[in-house]
């Protein structure tokens, strides 16, 4: 009886603990943990691979570790078994929670492109630039941990990381989002890890809106998006967020999608009208962002990046180097 009583209380606290904290089993060796930095869901991924031992793509950033390590353990992964913890880039909201993460995980390398992985060694001058860059968002992210030296795999181009059992992950440098930017294509699942250089994927209203703050290199962040194309990938893990089906399509309007931002940017700049402007014009033009505009004003953090910091780095990048390639 009183295990009966036990068993009953193990699986009440189950229950609860899953109405706060999600993870999502998507394909038969990955499952999504929804880090909920901030107490925000459905904004950043983290993806757990089970081969023999186990790869985890993106961290979130440092304040939301303890709910990715509960994933962790909701999912019966053995620390010692995780072989890698792969970013897409180092920006906070990615790889921020890399040096706190690995200190749980024993054997665990952390990936990251080889220009960031200076920067996940010495994390100081990444949290002041955030700072300066995102100003109280970085509140709700805080401090990145430093990653020791011996613990990265500054990863490049056409690398694969093997996690045995079929589980492979291999290297695609895309970079324009950020000039360190990685991105990891799965066989099994002939699936990417695009991070960010596919844009926001708002999963509950199906809409891809961009994420190109400044410096932002739109000519190589094409080239970006053909590159993981010819991949054929059948779908997306987004880290912002979630999976999603028709890749090839959805790679293809985002290219679009950056294409009609430039237009109008160049077009504003000639005209002088201010980046208010101009990001009016592109809510009025872009049909996907006019649909997510509510969702976006409702939150924190898109509101504040995407017809912000996107729209000041597409038209930076017009501004810069002139005529867009159409
Ligand atoms: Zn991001």
């Amino acid at each position: 009886m009183f295990k009966a009583a036990a068993e009953d209380s193990k699986i009440l606290l189950k229950k609860r603990w899953n109405d706060t904290m999600r993870v999502y089993k998507i394909e038969e060796h990955i499952h999504l943990i929804d880090v909920e930095t901030a107490g925000i869901k459905n904004f950043i991924a983290s993806y757990v691979l089970k081969g023999k031992q186990v790869a985890i793509v993106e961290t979130g950033p440092t304040s939301s570790i303890p709910n990715l390590l509960k994933g962790l353990e909701e999912l019966d992964v053995k620390s010692e078994d995780v072989a890698y913890v792969a970013v897409s880039h180092i920006h906070l909201d990615h790889g921020g929670g890399v040096g706190t993460l690995l200190k749980h995980l024993p054997n665990a390398k952390a990936v990251v492109h080889q220009r960031g992985a200076p920067h996940l060694a010495n994390p100081e001058k990444l949290w002041q630039q955030s700072r300066a860059v995102l100003g109280k968002i970085t509140e709700m992210y805080c401090a990145p941990e430093p990653v020791p030296e011996e613990r990265i795999i500054a990863a490049t181009d056409g690398m694969t990381l093997d996690v045995g059992g079929g589980v492979r992950l291999k290297v695609v440098e895309t970079l324009g989002h950020a000039s360190h930017h990685l991105s990891y294509y799965e066989p099994l699942s002939e699936g990417i890890f695009p991070g960010d250089a596919a844009g926001i994927y708002i999963n509950e209203i199906d809409v891809v809106v961009p994420t190109t703050p400044p410096p932002f290199r739109l000519d190589i962040a094409l080239t970006s998006i053909d590159k993981l194309m010819g991949f054929e990938p059948k779908v997306l893990f987004y880290s912002h967020f979630g999976k999603a089906c028709d890749a090839v399509n959805k790679l293809q309007v985002y290219s679009r999608q950056l294409k009609l931002w430039a237009k109008i940017a160049k077009h504003g700049l000639e005209n002088k009208e201010n980046l208010e402007t101009i990001s009016g014009k592109i809510l009025e033009s872009d049909v996907a962002v006019r649909k997510a505009k509510e969702y976006i004003e409702a939150h924190q953090i898109l509101s504040e990046t995407v017809l912000g910091e996107s729209v000041q780095g597409i038209v930076g990048f017009v501004e810069k180097y002139g005529e867009v390639l159409t």
